[in-house]
């Protein structure tokens, strides 16, 4: 790995400042983009206490969009992170290199995907898995909610 840190990619692409750059401009409009939907859901917070006379499909409806809101934030913070995490690969020179197999990152994909941290492979393997995981969260939830409807 010590070795593959020497020829980074970026630099090789000639592309360091570029990248950063394009790295700190979508870290600040997705920071930005958090702050207006965390207040957005906080006002809408205080709307629905105000109100107070809500019944009970608009309070389920209410709760259905925030928890759509907090899902689109919590999505955002995990870009940001990955944009994070970019940014100090980038410092340390092992930018450009997959986190899971070391093997480079190929130029189309970052062009496309300035903060992947993986290769292409070893995306699909990590997506698969986090959705197998999801999937069996989602199962679990729906045994939880709806006992009566798996009795057939
Ligand atoms: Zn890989």
């Amino acid at each position: 790995m010590k070795t593959k840190a020497l020829d980074n990619p970026a630099q090789e692409l000639g592309r360091y400042e570029e990248l950063r750059q394009i790295l700190e401009r979508r870290r600040s409009s997705i920071t930005s983009t958090i702050r207006d939907r965390v207040s957005a859901v906080r006002a809408h917070h205080g709307e629905t206490n105000t109100a107070g006379v809500l019944d009970d499909v608009e309070a389920a409806d209410a709760d259905l969009q925030e928890d759509i809101e907090l899902a689109l934030i919590e999505a955002r913070q995990e870009t940001l992170q990955k944009i994070d995490a970019s940014l100090r690969r980038l410092e340390l020179g092992v930018y450009g290199l997959c986190s899971e197999c070391g093997e480079e990152i190929s130029a189309v994909r970052l062009r496309a995907l300035p903060f992947a941290v993986r290769c292409r492979d070893c995306e699909e393997d990590h997506e698969s898995t986090v959705r197998r995981e999801r999937e069996k969260r989602q199962r679990q939830f729906t045994l939880f909610a709806e006992p009566a409807g798996r009795d057939r």
